[in-house]
C-alpha cells in the first residue's frame, strides 16, 4: 500500500544545495510507488517547485501563520504558500512549540487557515520523555489532537495527517519499541473516534517520526496503523532519504 514518506528539512540548506539536492533525488525515486514530499525552508520553496514540476514529488512549507494577511513581519501566510505549488504544511512541530511557544490554539487557527486555502497539513504530536516515563503521555497525545482539531468538520480530516513524534526520538537515535509505536497510533485513532467517527478512525492517515534512517524505515513504515514516515535529519543526504522514499 501507498505510505506517506516526507523530509522535514528545517533550517537547512541554501538555494545551491537545494538545487543539487533535488538533481540527485528525483532520478533515484521516480519509481517509488509512495507519496514522497520535501519540505525545504520559505525562501526555497519557489525554486524547489521548479526543480519538482516534472516529478511525482510534492512539496511541504514547515510552517504557516495563523492569521490570513497583514501586519504580522516575518511571517508567510497559507495564501502564499498555496501561490508558490506548496501541497503540505508542517503544523505543531515540537520545535515550534518548544522553541516558539506554540500553542494548541494557534495551531489549531494555523490548520483552519492551512485548509481554508486548500493546503494540506501534517500534525505532529508527542510526548516529552517525562510524560512518557510518567505515563502521562496518553493524555498528553489526547490533548494536543482535541484541542488542535476543535471547530473542524469529519469531512476536513482527509486533508490532515497526524505525526506521531515522540520528542525524546527527534534527532537522537532513540527509538520506541514496535508496540509503543503501534499503542499510540492505537490511542490516536481512538481519539478521533471519541471526537468523529468510526469511519474518521479507520481512514485517518498516521505517520512515525523520530530518528527515521533508511535501516530502520521498512520497519517502521510497517508498523500496523502507521501510513508513512516524517523524517528529519535522514532527509538531508538525497541518496538517504531516496532509500527511504522507496521502502
Ligand atoms: C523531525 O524533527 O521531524 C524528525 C523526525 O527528526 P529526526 O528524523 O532527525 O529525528
Amino acid at each position: 500500500m501507498k505510505k506517506y514518506i516526507f523530509g522535514n528539512m528545517k533550517m537547512n540548506m541554501t538555494l545551491k544545495d537545494i538545487e543539487i539536492y533535488i538533481e540527485k533525488f528525483l532520478p533515484l525515486v521516480s519509481a517509488s510507488r509512495n507519496e514522497v514530499a520535501i519540505f525545504p525552508s520559505f525562501v526555497n520553496l519557489m525554486f524547489a517547485k521548479q526543480k519538482l514540476t516534472a516529478s511525482k514529488v510534492l512539496l511541504g512549507a514547515q510552517n504557516v501563520y495563523s492569521e490570513p494577511y497583514g501586519a504580522y513581519t516575518g511571517e508567510v501566510s497559507a495564501e502564499m504558500l498555496k501561490a508558490v505549488g506548496v501541497s503540505y504544511v508542517i503544523i505543531g512541530h515540537s520545535e515550534r512549540r518548544k522553541l516558539f511557544l506554540e500553542k494548541n490554539d494557534a495551531i489549531n487557527t494555523k490548520i483552519k487557515q492551512s485548509l481554508g486555502q486548500g493546503l494540506k497539513v501534517v500534525l505532529c504530536v508527542g510526548e516529552t520523555k517525562y510524560e512518557r516515563q510518567s505515563k502521562k503521555f496518553k493524555q498528553v497525545l489526547e490533548r494536543e489532537i482535541s484541542e488542535a482539531l476543535r471547530g473542524l468538520y469529519e469531512n476536513e480530516l482527509k486533508n490532515i495527517i497526524i505525526a506521531y513524534e515522540p520528542i525524546w526520538s527527534i534527532g537522537t537515535g532513540k527509538l520506541p519499541t514496535q508496540k509503543e509505536v503501534e499503542q499510540v497510533s492505537g490511542i490516536i485513532r481512538n481519539e478521533i473516534k471519541q471526537e468523529y467517527s468510526e469511519t474518521a478512525s479507520k481512514n485517518i492517515k498516521i505517520l512515525y517520526g523520530g530518528s527515521i534512517n533508511s535501516q530502520n524505515a521498512k520497519t517502521f513504515s510497517s508498523i500496523p496503523g502507521i501510513n508513512g514516515l516524517l523524517v528529519g535529519g535522514a532527509s538531508l543526504v538525497a541518496e538517504e532519504f531516496a532509500k527511504i522514499a522507496n521502502v
